[in-house]
């Protein structure tokens, strides 16, 4: 996958794609990431980017021109090449769709992706309107500029682009992978400060091992944020222990 992400603010990207499993996932070509200034597509000699707001009112607003330009000639470069399907033009925004696992897990099926940061007061109205295919918010917040939100909706979307975690089964067992939370975790040792790992994962039953974690899950979905059941999938057994419980709170 190829990710391209447009911002006033090249420099906050430092650090965050070059750690861990993201540096391994670019090393091993699974995904590549460009960051473009938008500075760069500007004209004049001060490198303007942001202008006032038409109508008044503090802050400045980021002009389309160099915004659109950016992204029209990223587009021709990336649809020259072989085999590139439907791509999408994402804006990040406090007014775009709350990005999930279920949405990360849709854009990692592009092999393309355009990412664009708003900053200040936020980006002309025609760029919302003419020029993105999508916007995404991170939360019912307002952050400073859009970079920390791409930042996050990338190691998402990386995250489950095949072969980059050690073993697909890291993916799938994540809070909200299947509709539920995680089950809890625990690392040796087996008793801490009095505090004993439970005695079903150190049984080597590995049955028993996934009957429990799937009951955890369940509870722990339950205690903190059931309306995530409505949705979960679940064993009609599962469904019935779950209006139980409900009905016994
Ligand atoms: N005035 C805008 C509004 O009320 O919608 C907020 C502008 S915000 C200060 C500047 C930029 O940060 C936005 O253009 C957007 O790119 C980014 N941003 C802020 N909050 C965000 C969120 N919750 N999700 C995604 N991007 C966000």
């Amino acid at each position: 996958m190829q990710i391209h992400i447009l911002t006033l603010f090249p420099e906050m990207f430092q650090g965050p794609f070059n750690t861990g499993i993201f540096q391994r996932a670019i090393d091993r070509k699974l995904v590549r990431v460009s960051i473009h200034n938008i500075r760069d597509y500007t004209h004049d000699k001060h490198h303007t980017a942001d202008d006032y707001a038409y109508g008044g009112g503090a802050g400045m607003v980021l002009k389309p021109e160099p915004i659109f330009e950016a992204v029209e000639s990223l587009k021709s470069e990336i649809q020259g090449e072989e085999g590139v399907g439907a791509l999408p033009i994402i804006l990040l925004t406090p007014k775009g769709r709350l990005f999930s696992q279920e949405i990360g897990g849709e854009l990692s099926k592009y092999s393309h992706l355009i990412l664009i940061c708003g900053h200040y007061e936020g980006i002309d109205e025609r760029v919302h309107q003419h020029l993105v295919t999508d916007e995404i918010s991170i939360g019912d917040y307002v952050l400073s500029g859009g970079e920390l939100a791409a930042m996050v909706v990338v190691d998402a979307v990386v995250r489950l682009l095949p072969g980059v975690l050690g073993s697909e089964v890291s993916a799938v067992d994540d809070s909200h992978a299947t509709g539920l939370l995680e089950y809890p975790q625990y690392t040796r040792p087996a008793e801490y400060r009095g505090w004993s790992v439970p005695e079903v994962l150190l049984s080597g039953n590995h049955s028993q091992i996934a009957k429990w974690r799937r009951e955890q899950s369940i509870l722990r979905t339950l205690e903190r944020r059931p309306e995530l059941l409505d949705k979960a999938s679940l064993s009609s057994e599962e469904r019935k222990l779950v209006d139980r419980l409900k009905g016994e709170a």
